[in-house]
Order: structure tokens, then sequence, then C-alpha cells
């Protein structure tokens, strides 16, 4: 298991400063629930927390050097437990096996920990086996369970943990995380545009097709420009076959989307950062041509297409008909 509790000062800032309040205020309780998306530091929240708590300095934050600190950031600290599904639940015997582990004697002095990720994933005899537990707290544990489905856990365990919740991740936080991993500018902040962690956003750009779809969407806005037989053409060579299924369909949408998003930035402030930087002049170029109006019906029109994707409508048919809309109001030249 990575410790990742370094990471939590710059995910996520307001929940570090509420952890350090309770540590200040020794109010820490016997279970918490850290509710959030993929990729927004649950983990590496849950992982301060304990490391704060653990700590021998007794500071404001975990000193890295005292004994507790470091046998808990190498994974070895016996106050520290950890769950996870094994395959697609998490199972009755791991949350047994656990209880079991808390009860012990403790060979370590100060509180016990135990993380439960994904812990939506329990099934209805270990989330009975937890319940059980949860409701008869013992002074010296504290519970963290991780979620991005806080709904799917039982009612009755959510309302046993305070919950902790957290913020999204910022693009321009993934867009620098993206970057610091040796991922291009422009494609990082494309990227960071359209999922909101770093994990998916090197996922994306190790998919060929991404990169595809992205320079097929930059070629469609530019044929529009030279009218709609030319945009016809450029949506059949670029962009309709890339359209194998709503996800990819979808994806495609958001690229339009955020192109003309970009253009409409740039028009209202040249400074505004785009999510397609490689086109800014050309960007400027069509935001001088364009009025606002004509920039919100083109993107109406792209949304209304996003719904008729959703509705199940004929994937080609309706790329030609967003071109021949988009088309329609764009500047005369
Ligand atoms: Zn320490």
């Amino acid at each position: 298991m990575e410790w990742r509790a370094h990471q939590a000062p710059e995910l996520q800032p307001r929940l570090v400063a509420q952890v350090t309040r309770m540590k200040e205020n020794d109010r820490l309780g016997h279970a918490y629930l850290f509710t959030g998306e993929s990729g927004s530091g649950k983990l590496a929240s849950a992982h301060y927390l304990i490391q704060l708590t653990l700590c021998e300095a007794g500071e404001n934050v975990p000193c890295e050097t005292c004994r507790a600190c470091r046998l808990v950031k190498s994974g070895n600290h016996l106050n520290v437990h950890h769950l996870e599904p094994d395959g697609q639940f998490i199972k009755r015997e791991q949350v047994d096996q656990l209880i079991h582990e808390l009860s012990k004697t403790a060979r370590e002095k100060g509180r016990k920990f135990y993380v439960i990720q994904e812990s939506h994933r329990m099934n209805a005899s270990s989330s009975n086996a937890l319940l059980k537990f949860l409701e008869e707290p013992t002074s010296d544990v504290t519970a963290l369970l991780l979620t991005e489905q806080p709904h799917a856990l039982l009612q009755t365990i959510r309302s046993r943990c305070q919950q902790m919740t957290l913020q999204p991740i910022s693009p321009d936080l993934v867009k620098e995380q993206l970057m610091a991993q040796q991922v291009s500018e422009t494609m990082a902040s494309t990227v960071s545009r359209l999922v909101p962690s770093v994990e998916e956003g090197l996922a994306l750009i190790e998919e060929e097709e991404f990169g595809l779809a992205r320079k097929g969407v930059l070629k469609l806005i530019e044929a529009l420009e030279r009218g709609t037989a030319h945009a016809l053409v450029q949506a059949h060579e670029h962009v309709i076959p890339l359209l194998k299924d709503k996800e990819k369909a979808d994806r495609i949408l958001d690229l339009l989307l955020f192109a003309y998003r970009d253009i409409i930035a740039v028009k209202a402030n040249p400074m505004s950062t785009c999510t397609f930087p490689d086109k800014k002049a050309f960007w400027e170029q069509l935001a001088m041509k364009s009025t606002f109006e004509q920039l919100t019906y083109q993107l109406e029109h792209i949304m209304k297409a996003r719904r008729r994707l959703h509705q199940n409508a004929n994937r080609t048919l309706l790329m030609e008909q967003l071109v021949i809309e988009l088309r329609e109001v764009s500047p005369v030249v």
C-alpha cells in the first residue's frame, strides 16, 4: 500500500485544515466517511489524518522523521489496517479478520486506525458485521471509510460516521500534475478539462483514438470555415469513423463543445486559458468574425446533439446534422 499522506495538503487543503483543527482540539471521532470523486485524494486524506494523529512530535503537520512517522510511511505501523475489495466485493471474512486484528492487544501505543477503500462494495453480510462493530465503539479505534458512492452504503453505517466531503480537483491542478508527468502543456490543457483526475487523464492520453479525436475535431472546425461540403467531407473522414460507441461519441462532442467555449472565452478575454492552447491564434480569428450570439447558438447545437446521442439517435446522421447546423450559424465569410 503506497503511503499517500504527502499528497493531501495540495489535493485537499480545506480538509487538511479541518483535520488539523480536530487534532489541535483533540477531537478525533470513531468513524469518518470520506466521500469524493475518483482521484480527489480520499486515500491521501485518510493517510494524512492517520500520520498526523500518530506522529510523536505533536506539531500541526506530521514531522516525517519520528519513529511513528517512519513506521507509518513504510506501511509497517501495527496500528494501521487497510481493507479493499477482494474481487467485486469486500467479503464477510475480510471484515471478520479485520475486527479480530483490531481486538488484539495493541503492540504499539496510540490510536488504532482502519481504512476501508471502496467501502460501498461491502455486501449485506460484511456491511452488517461492520455495522455491529461500529455500534460498539472502543475508545482507541478510528474507522476511515472511503467511497465515491456514499448512497450505496447502508444508511445505518453512514449515520454512524462523520462525513468528510472532498472538493473536486480543479482542472488547473490536474493540468499541472499531468505536466509534472511529462505530458505536453497542449495535451494536459485538453485532458484536464475532460476528466477529473490525473490517473484518468493519463489513461485517456494512452488511448490512440483520443489523439485522433482531438485532431479530427480541430480539422472539422477548420473545414467549417470553408463551407458545408468541406466540413461534411472532413466529418466523414476524421470524425464519424470514431463514433463507434456512445462513450467515444460523447467525448468527441465534449471536445467540440470545449473548442467553442474556447472561442467564446477568447472573445470575452484574450488572456483566457484554453482547452486547446495550440489553436489560440485560430480561435482569435474566429472570435473576431463571430458574434456572441452566433457562438452561443453553436454551443446550443452541440448540446442538443449530445442530448440526441443519449436518446440513441443514429450517430452518423447526428454528426452530419450537427455539421450543417454549426455551418448555418457560422459567420458568412
Ligand atoms: Zn512524526
